[in-house]
């Protein structure tokens, strides 16, 4: 900004004597021309001031000029500042892969995941091998800091893994076409974007095809929002406001997992969905949950052991890698980290 404002204002500052300078010289010359011409030819006094009246009228328009060289200059420089942005932007490549529904099944074959090509510093992922089956439900737990988003962020391809495959139904992430590959997934994380815009467009938020108010509202309820509905003024068009900040954490939770429920997609990601709740909402959350759960591959990240229980199956990562898998009781008798996890209460460890 400083530097945009340092350029408008040195272009500024250098156009205004020079467009003064320029009607002067101009100005000068025609009054010599005139006071030459009538010498000769004997006009009057009174054409004489008329004919430099009309060039002192000629200032103005001139020293309007130079103004437009300050926007002009600073629409320049954003222009500039503006396609270095997007060169900035690496572009996403995309495959040609596509299909209506996915199925579920999903490999991730010694993924290896580094933020930082610094080879010293240790990878986010390390070597991690894991399959999860179609309709399957894993709960993935683990120290903070131990891979765990990273793993899921990897499906949508937020983040690149640097080494190994991930495949979904049999097909490298990468052949996948990426808007289509992104349709498979329903996301609920513990920050939830909302827009400024009414219940029912957050709802079915980024389905362009037309809007199905009904299934808005079978959805919310379904999420366990129907009496919270029932208190909105203008109902489903209430506008939520910025990220929806009146509303509590619970319900955003809540708003989402109606949000991932109208997507109905194969796949659901729950990143510490039940996090920060309170007792009571917690339960709603939970049961909403369980509904949205139901016939779907879903990875869980919990820390709360009433969701963990209900996966099929539990993974336990430390350090990017596996350490544990199978199920509650087997991996508590066998005294490993899970049960440390466990006595020491899975809300300490995000
Ligand atoms: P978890 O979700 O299990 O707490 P994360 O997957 O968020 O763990 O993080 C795993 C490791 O990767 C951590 O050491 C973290 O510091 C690092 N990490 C995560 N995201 C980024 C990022 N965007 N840039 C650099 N390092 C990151
Ligand atoms: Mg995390």
């Amino acid at each position: 900004l400083r530097r945009l404002a340092m350029k408008s204002t040195a272009a500024s500052a250098a156009m205004t004597p020079l467009t003064q300078m320029l009607a002067a010289c101009a100005l000068s010359a025609v009054i010599a021309l005139a006071l030459w011409q009538s010498s000769g030819s004997g006009q009057t006094v009174g054409s004489f001031v008329a004919f430099v009246t009309a060039m002192l009228m000629l200032i103005a328009p001139i020293k309007h000029l130079s103004e437009v060289a300050n926007p002009i200059t600073r629409g320049l420089a954003a222009l500039e500042r503006g396609l270095e942005l997007l060169d900035q932007t690496p572009v996403e490549l995309s495959g040609r892969h596509r299909t209506d529904r996915a199925d579920g099944l999903i490999e991730f074959e010694q993924v290896e995941v580094r933020y930082r090509p610094d080879p010293d510093a240790a990878p986010a992922l390390d070597g991690l091998s894991l399959q999860i089956g179609p309709g399957q439900s894993v709960a993935l737990v683990g120290p903070s800091g131990s891979g765990k988003t990273t793993l899921v962020n990897l499906l949508p391809r937020f983040v690149r893994h640097t080494a190994g495959n991930v495949l979904l139904d049999g097909v490298p992430l990468e052949d996948w076409n990426l808007a289509n590959l992104r349709q498979q997934f329903a996301l609920v994380s513990q920050d939830v974007v909302m827009l400024n815009d009414s219940v029912a467009a957050n709802v079915a938020l980024g389905h362009p095809e037309g809007l199905d108010r009904d299934r808005v509202l079978v959805c919310l309820r379904a999420a366990h929002l129907g009496p919270w509905l029932a208190t909105l003024p203008e109902g489903l068009d209430t506008a939520l406001g910025h990220n929806a900040h009146t509303l509590s954490g619970g319900q955003r939770q809540r708003l989402a997992i109606a949000r991932a429920l109208y997507k109905d997609a194969p796949i659901l990601i729950l990143d510490e969905a039940t996090s920060a709740l309170d007792t009571e909402s917690e339960r709603l959350v939970q049961e909403a949950l369980a509904r949205l759960m139901l016939g779907r591959t879903t990875l869980v990240i919990a820390h709360r052991l009433s969701t963990v229980e209900r996966c099929d199956r539990i993974v336990v990562m430390a350090q990017g890698r596996i350490v544990e898998a199978g199920d509650h009781a087997s991996l508590l008798a066998a005294g490993g980290l899970y049960a440390r996890l466990y006595q020491g209460g899975f809300a300490e460890t995000p």
